[in-house]
């Protein structure tokens, strides 16, 4: 039989993580043979709320969760992990500055990048779901030094499943025939869907469209407001499918990329299409046993360098706004 996967969750009791447990634990997260330990990490008020969540997981009885640990103690919930998720952010309030809330989550990331470093197992991989994720992810990355930086990762995932959703409405096709989309920058309103490159049913999907204009004005927009237009109908915010993308990030990262598809994950740029780098962008990846590189040698048209780069400018604002507050 097989070791238990160490799986940390902050945040554990809101509600991304309400959505995101019982999924882990049923072996969705890994793989449907793998045997996991959980680790849930919550603020002080949290932990009651964290320990009604692990009384429903033992009530499911599956068959592949083992243990499962609460604690308000990064050094505790981070020891041997594994695999890391860092929902647990500090929201932006109303009125709040840009540089309070980049301040606040640095008090959180800052010390979760150190635990991490220090007490994490060697083989650690971490997805930071809790905005705004890029630059939570780079200040969690740069508190970790001794952790290749490249195990650090932010989730795009769930622009990435939007974005292929809504080409496949677009064209009247299913999700299956989609590939080769691309999310780039940051996870913000500046983040750029890139069709271009895509393939519906092998053939260009740019092509297939053939409506700049539908891209510019609706499938960008729509796709970047998404979040948006689920709490203004729901009255809530995207939980499951945010939870789902997260799923999805983890799992290919460990399981690989189907051939000939790529996804997109918020990584550490090697400067790689212009992109400044050390800063956490989202770019097209392929994955395989546990690694990923970035896809090369894309055509970039003008359409997409100008979108790419006022979403890099974005995230190179946020890393000096967090360097100058001493952050990292
Ligand atoms: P959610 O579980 O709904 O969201 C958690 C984080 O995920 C937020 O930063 C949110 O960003 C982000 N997020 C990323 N993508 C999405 C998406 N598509 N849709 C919605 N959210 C997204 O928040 P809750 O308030 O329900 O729960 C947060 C929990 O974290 C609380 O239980 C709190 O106690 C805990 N916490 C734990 C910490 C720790 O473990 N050290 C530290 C801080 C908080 P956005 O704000 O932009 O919606």
């Amino acid at each position: 039989t097989r070791t238990p996967v160490n799986v940390t969750v902050t945040g554990a009791a809101g509600q991304i993580g309400y959505a995101l447990l019982f999924r882990i634990a049923s072996g969705h997260l890994l793989g449907a043979d793998v045997p996991v330990n959980l680790r849930l990490l919550e603020i002080p008020q949290g932990l009651k709320a964290a320990e009604g969540t692990a009384m429903e997981l033992d009530d499911c009885a599956f068959p592949l969760l083992r243990d499962i640990t609460i604690t308000d103690q990064p050094s505790v919930a981070f020891d041997g992990a594994n695999v890391a998720l860092l929902v647990g952010a500090r929201p932006r309030t109303a009125g709040m500055e840009r540089g309070d809330l980049l301040s606040a989550n640095g008090g959180i990331f800052g010390p979760q990048g150190k635990a991490i470093n220090d007490h994490a197992a060697d083989d650690i991989k971490v997805l930071v779901v809790g905005n705004p994720a890029n630059t939570n992810a780079l200040i969690a990355q740069r508190n970790a030094p001794d952790v290749p930086a490249e195990r650090f990762t932010a989730m795009t995932r769930l622009d990435h499943n939007r974005a292929v959703a809504q080409l496949a409405k677009k064209l009247g096709v299913t999700v299956n025939d989609i590939q080769r989309l691309t999310i780039w920058g940051n996870h913000s309103a500046t983040q750029y869907p890139d069709i271009f490159q895509a393939l519906v049913n092998g053939k260009n999907a740019a092509e297939a469209v053939n409506d700049e204009a539908w891209l510019a004005d609706t499938f960008i927009p729509t796709v970047a407001k998404r979040g948006a237009a689920i709490i203004e109908a729901r009255g809530a915010s995207s939980a499951a499918s945010a939870a789902n993308a997260a799923i999805d990030h983890v799992y290919t990262w460990v399981n690989g990329t189907a051939e000939g598809d790529w996804t997109s994950m918020g990584i550490v740029s090697d400067g790689s299409y212009g992109v400044e780098p050390g800063i956490i962008s989202s770019f097209p990846v392929t994955t395989k046993d546990g690694e990923f590189e970035i896809v090369q040698g894309l055509e970039i048209s003008d359409f997409s360098r100008a979108r790419i780069d006022a979403s890099v400018a974005e995230l190179v604002e946020e890393r000096d706004a967090v360097q100058a507050l001493g952050l990292i």
